[in-house]
């Protein structure tokens, strides 16, 4: 069952009857496309920031190709206009040349031209402050509302029924554990149930108990008088879009369609939304937008001589971070949302094939992490993801710089120990709505410019690292995912589920991956057995819901296994580094803490001072560490028992860049950057965490995988370039040939060396295999060498 009949609707509908499913419906409260739909501006474009965006884009264009075509229900799409994306700062084509890169990764072809080659690709910009733009050459426009009927037309001839003026009143579960969806006309029972309810989602999630992530915005564009010079031009201009003047443009007829993402924007809706505002649009605000259009009169001088035919200003739905929700709804069986698109016509057509084949199969083609709705966790309330809405909307052609957390919504999670760490010079990034330290600023006045290159925080990051490797470092990891597992049978029960050798004896610890059934990586946790009915989960903190979700949907019937979160309630401090045992062993004398005593991959109850914790020897820099998980209420005791006598022992703090640069030394593998559910564990070189000698979830499919031999190979590469680091997407090539993709990369301080993790093909993988990176425009040499570029023996580690 599909609530509403947007584009993501009528795509979500269209898909599931593509992928095979024909008892499907479409309940719309009003007529087709009589939200947001409607009104669009409708530019399609393949450019996204990740490469499963990409995907899902370029589908969306290949989709609307052939429906535009079809002779029996032909509508317009200007397909192939080209895109113009504007840079005036250098680091703006930085990452338009990374994008390039990326983009290739995907089939998809962009590429970054000068001020001059914008002006003689568009008669009527001007070049002043321009330095160059990214431009896509398929870029385009389409009418929205035949291109929905097209898709309704094509599902209803494949079994789909669509109700119009059909409301979704009242959404219960049955007792047989089927949704039941009421309407004014009656109930339809439904295993699956689809939020595609545009800027109304959170009234049907309501209905569900659910607040989504999502706020709406107000948004405007003008649509002009004709224009001369594109009456005369010849063919149609490409469109525009501008990260500095925050518009956008596009031919309307013979005149522009010109959009606005003014600084002083407006949500929309929050509190309620009149029933009747249906087919309807906001009043015209054009005051608003003055500022920018001011700007824009200075890129195309030509509109200051050009009347306004209309102005357009309807609500446009927003997520924290930009990206929609296309998913699982968290903690809902059998329930599915996409929402919160900003950008619906260009992605639409492929959010509804991804979520479709997620309904289907269970996972899509593609990782839908950065889709996930379960990637945002209890922190994005409403006023959270408002003000996130705003700042993205006024940063709407601004992409995030690495390293980039932006001001709003900070401070959404905290630990106690957040003044102290600050004090300390924590220069602080957001994981799940917490802080944690990137690095820690070696004067007040410190101040990093983000860059695709190398920058000011090399050095700074190098000394955390030297400080971990020669002496001792203390790290707070706030929010690690940790699942308290309670009951009999545990440790069978994790055997079943994950493909690793899950430990039994209480004390030990062990790295576990988890497989989907169709034999992808789906997870990856820390498991430590506290005591035979007592099990620790630990897992990144972004997979808090996920994990969550997918360990609850495996529970045993019978409640002899029970699970609670301990996520918010603990903290880990790490203290990493050769002298991490002797530091301990002052803080805590009562616990053996030499390697014999208390081993790699071990743990215990240990007082720090006098602080309770869980201590667990477990390491993610390669030195050898300890993971204190200490109580929230104890542990800004437990800091300072551990700061206090630090000095004697060469104590720094040290934060994530420095982890960063030190586990892809270690080529140790981070969730969803280099973990994704569209390889097996084979592929993402995790064999020797798999027992094929027990049964396990997914061991079918996946040795139904092994048998047609690997797609790719998980390597680690060592790249000749000392100005900037590979990034996540970038693509690899072996002569002419793209061989794969880098998915995570650093510099490895203690090795000197410019670093990265990726997917190659088999071919390709080879040690000593010399292949090329394109880094921010340029085809650097990179060798393929031991997947474990730091102590490769592990004898530090356990020393
Ligand atoms: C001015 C403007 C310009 C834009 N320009 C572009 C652009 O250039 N390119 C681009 O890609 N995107 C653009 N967008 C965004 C794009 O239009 C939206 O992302 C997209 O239309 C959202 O589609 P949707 O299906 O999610 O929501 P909607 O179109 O709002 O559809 C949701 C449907 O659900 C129905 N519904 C709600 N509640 C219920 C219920 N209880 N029962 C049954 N049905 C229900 C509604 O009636 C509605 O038909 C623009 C948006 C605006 C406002």
């Amino acid at each position: 069952m599909v609530i509403g009949g947007g584009i993501a609707g009528c795509s979500a509908l269209y898909h599931l009857t593509r992928e095979g499913w024909s008892d499907v419906v479409l309940l719309e409260r009003d007529e087709l496309t009589s939200g947001t739909t409607w009104h669009s501006a409708a530019q399609v474009t393949n450019f996204g920031a990740v490469q499963t965006m990409v995907g899902l884009k370029s589908h969306s264009i290949r989709l609307y190709q052939e429906l535009a075509a079809d002779p029996d229900f032909a509508f317009n799409y200007h397909h192939g206009d080209g895109g113009i994306r504007l840079a005036s700062k250098p680091e703006q084509l930085d990452g338009y040349r990374h994008f390039v890169s990326m983009a290739k990764g995907m089939g998809v072809d962009f590429e970054v031209i000068d001020a001059q080659e914008c002006a003689r690709r568009h008669p009527l910009i001007t070049t002043a402050n321009l330095l160059g733009a990214l431009w896509d050459p398929l870029d385009g426009d389409i009418d929205p509302v035949p291109l929905c009927q097209a898709l309704a037309r094509r599902a209803r001839a494949a079994g789909a029924e669509i109700h119009r003026h059909a409301p979704v009143t009242a959404i219960e579960r049955t007792r047989g554990g089927e949704w039941r969806i009421h309407t004014p006309q009656g109930h339809i029972d439904c295993e699956h149930v689809v939020n595609a309810g545009g800027y109304r989602c959170n009234e049907v999630g309501a209905m569900m108990g659910v607040m989504h992530p999502v706020a709406s915005m107000e948004h405007q564009y003008f649509l002009t008088e004709s224009i001369a010079a594109i009456e005369n031009f010849g063919r149609r201009v490409p469109l525009i879009r501008c990260p500095t003047d925050d518009f956008y443009c596009r031919q309307d007829k013979q005149g522009l369609l010109v959009g606005f993402y003014e600084q002083d924007c407006k949500t929309w809706g929050l509190d309620g939304i009149d029933p009747a505002f249906t087919s309807a649009l906001c009043p015209n605000d054009p005051d608003r937008v003055m500022p920018v259009l001011e700007n824009v009169f200075k890129r195309l001088p030509c509109l200051e001589q050009t009347g306004i035919r209309t102005i357009i200003n309807g609500p446009i739905t927003y997520t924290p971070d930009g990206l929609p929700l296309v998913g699982r709804i968290p903690g809902q069986p059998n329930a599915w949302c996409i929402t919160g698109l900003r950008a619906g016509l260009g992605e639409g057509g492929g959010h509804g094939w991804l979520l479709a084949q997620q309904i289907v199969h269970g996972e899509a083609c593609y990782d839908t992490w950065c889709l996930d709705p379960r990637r945002f966790t209890g922190h994005a309330n409403v006023e959270f993801t408002a003000r996130k809405a705003i700042e993205d909307y006024q940063n709407e052609f601004r992409f995030h710089m690495p390293h980039e957390f932006r001001r709003a919504g900070r401070l959404a999670k905290t630990t106690p120990l957040y003044l102290s760490l600050q004090q300390a010079g924590a220069e602080f990034g957001v994981v799940n709505g917490w802080e944690r330290a990137l690095y820690y600023k070696p004067s007040d006045d410190f101040h990093e410019h983000h860059s695709f290159r190398f920058n000011e925080t090399f050095p700074v990051v190098a000394a955390e690292v030297q400080a971990v490797a020669e002496r001792v470092g203390i790290m707070e990891v706030s929010g690690f995912t940790r699942y308290e597992i309670t009951g009999s049978g545990i440790a069978d029960w994790l055997d079943r589920l994950s493909c690793s050798r899950v430990p039994r004896k209480p004390g030990k610890v062990a790295l576990c991956y988890f497989l989907s059934p169709r034999g992808h990586v789906l997870a990856e946790a820390t498991i430590a057995a506290i005591a035979p009915d007592r099990f620790w989960y630990g897992s990144a903190a972004a997979a808090e819901y996920h994990d969550w979700d997918w360990l609850r949907s495996q529970l045993p019937a019978d409640g002899s296994i029970r699970m609670e979160s301990l996520t918010a309630s603990h903290t880990i401090l790490v203290i990493a580094g050769p002298r991490a045992r002797e530091l301990l062993g002052r803080v805590a004398p009562r616990t053996d803490w030499s390697a014999t005593a208390f081993p790699w991959l071990s743990t215990r109850r240990v007082h720090i001072g006098q602080f309770e914790a869980v201590a667990m020897a477990v390491s993610f820099s390669g030195e050898v560490a300890f993971e204190l998980h200490v109580p929230n209420s104890s542990l800004l005791g437990c800091y300072r028992e551990l700061t206090a006598e630090g000095d004697a022992f060469g104590l720094a703090h040290f934060g994530n860049l420095a982890v960063e640069s030190m586990r892809i030394e270690k080529g140790f593998r981070h969730w969803k950057a280099d973990l994704i559910t569209e390889f097996n564990p084979m592929e993402s070189g995790l064999a020797r965490f798999v027992q094929m000698d027990k049964p396990f979830v997914g061991k079918d499919a996946l040795q139904a995988m092994l048998a047609q031999g690997p797609r790719r190979s998980f390597v680690t590469l060592e790249i000749a370039s000392r100005t900037a680091p590979a990034h996540a997407g970038d693509s690899i090539f072996q002569g002419d040939r793209l061989v794969g993709t880098v998915t995570s990369a650093s510099w490895g301080h203690r090795i000197g060396s410019n670093l990265a993790l990726a997917f190659v093909e088999p071919s390709a993988a080879p040690a000593a295999t010399t292949l090329g990176v394109e880094i921010l425009g340029e085809r650097v040499p990179a060798v393929v060498c031991g997947q474990c570029r730091y102590d490769p023996s592990f004898a530090r580690l356990r020393a």
